[in-house]
């Protein structure tokens, strides 16, 4: 392990408190993984056999505080500087039969008890300084073949918590891993049970997947399994396209272009469902080819209900709304009408529909590619001008303001806004300079 991927010196220092004080204590779960993957983990979860009351009083006596947030499932978290580490009791737990919480957890002693519970044989090592890796299910030779297999019978575990069959598809994006055949059936066989899962835990297991590096293949291979909860792309499977712009079926073309976008939540998304209104908006034209004019209306109108549906938050779903209503537009070619569009859109919003639509025909055919990445290349161009230089695009850029119009007489009231509009729209064309006094001149010519 070299020295990006060692063990974070809290969680050293909290194994050590624990054993000290005669209880078991090993890293474990995602955290171990990482480490054996050269990856840097994003949090530690410590095991012990110490009952939650037992590590509350270890850490108290030695002047941490502690929080009982998850303390009925046997989670204590103790605060080391600015670092909260999750310190849980070796457990076992019943069935989740609401798909959100364990029916009851069970604390025990022993380590391999614990291990059973886990998922997947990656996620199930033991590490501490002083016995090294524990390994009861042959974690470490699938975490080398790179292989997601369930602890236990695949569909025994996945009944007990549908989730788990979320979990596989979004590690086979996020690991680049192969799902081993028995643990791969059962995500396929069991699927359905995914109904059972509450929105907010499929929502998280849905982000973590989209952001995956194997993303293409992943879609490709389980796009099914997301169809449980995402029935809105079930029509996209298998959609022929019929139309000289695009070489692959809706869901393919989908997939790459979910592949094609930087790894940023709200892109991946929008590349997701982009194209769910296609199947629902196909006209065929004289010539026999396909059009799908008006699909980004529809595909706008039922993301926003799958997206409200696994409650994303209010700002999320319009954003994400809006990106797929106008995925499709013309972002202008002068500077002009870069800056009009900047104005109606947002800049953050212009700089992802520029990806947006590079995604989009990355995943299309070749036919015209050249010309639809060269315009691409331009208006990437004047963005990036009018961004860095900070040009004016909006009415708060300009260098005069409603108070220096009434101060010339412009009379306070809907005028205002008014000549302040028209003032922009000559900034935009460049008709005058974004300087106090030629604005108000301008204005004054407006009076
Ligand atoms: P990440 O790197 O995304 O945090 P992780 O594997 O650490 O991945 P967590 O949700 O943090 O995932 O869970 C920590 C550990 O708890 C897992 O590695 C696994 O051992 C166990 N675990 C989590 N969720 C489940 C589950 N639904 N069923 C069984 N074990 C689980
Ligand atoms: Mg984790």
């Amino acid at each position: 392990m070299d020295k990006k991927t060692s063990v974070s010196p809290e969680a050293g220092t909290a194994i050590k408190k624990l054993k000290e004080a005669g209880y078991e204590a090993y890293l474990t779960g995602g955290c171990v993984r990482d480490l054996l993957m050269g990856r840097v983990p994003s949090d530690w979860d410590i095991t012990t056999s110490a009952l939650p009351e037992e590590t509350k009083e270890v850490f108290e006596k030695a002047g941490y505080r502690t929080f009982d947030t998850g303390i009925k499932h046997g989670t204590v978290s103790v605060l080391f500087g600015r670092e909260i580490l999750e310190i849980t009791t070796f457990r076992t737990e019943a069935a989740y039969s609401d798909g959100r919480h364990p029916d009851s957890v069970t604390f025990v002693r022993s380590a391999l008890e614990d291990v059973k519970r886990r998922d997947f044989t990656m996620n199930a090592l033991l590490l501490n300084p002083e016995e090294g890796i524990i390994d009861y299910v042959g974690g470490q030779a699938d975490i080398e073949a790179g292989i997601i297999r369930s602890v236990g019978d695949p569909e025994k575990r996945f009944s007990e918590d549908a989730l788990r069959i979320m979990r596989a598809v979004r590690f086979a994006s996020q690991l680049g891993f192969r799902v081993e055949e028995a643990t791969s059936k059962a995500v396929l066989s069991c699927k359905e049970s995914l109904s059972l899962v509450s929105a907010e835990r499929l929502q998280a297991e849905l982000d973590k997947m989209l952001l995956g590096p194997n993303i293409y293949e992943t879609l490709m291979t389980y796009g099914s399994v997301l169809a449980v909860f995402l029935p809105e792309l079930k029509p996209m499977f298998g959609f022929p396209q019929h139309n000289p712009h695009h070489m692959y079926d809706v869901w393919e073309h989908t997939a790459v272009a979910v592949k094609n976008i930087p790894p940023e939540r709200i892109l991946r998304l929008t590349m997701l469902l982009h194209d769910s209104g296609k199947p629902h908006s196909v006209k065929v034209r004289p010539n026999g080819t396909w059009s799908f004019a008006g699909h980004p209306e529809v595909s706008a109108a039922l993301s926003e209900e799958a997206l409200k549906r696994l409650r994303y938050p209010n700002h999320t779903v319009e954003t994400l709304t809006m990106l797929i209503l106008q995925h499709d537009v013309d972002l202008g070619s002068s500077i002009a009408e870069v800056r009009r569009h900047m104005n109606r859109l947002g800049k953050e919003n212009y700089r992802r529909l520029l990806l947006i639509r590079r995604a989009d025909v990355m995943a299309q055919s070749e036919y015209m590619r050249e010309e639809k990445l060269a315009l691409l290349d331009q208006q990437t161009v004047l963005y990036k001008e009018i961004a860095s230089q900070n040009q004016p695009y909006r009415i708060q850029d300009l260098k005069v303001n409603g108070k220096d119009l009434m101060e010339i007489g412009i009379p306070e009231g809907p005028m205002v806004g008014q000549v302040l509009q028209a003032l922009l729209e000559a900034v935009i064309e460049e008709e005058i300079p974004n300087q106090k006094s030629a604005l108000l001149e301008k204005a004054r010519s407006m009076k």
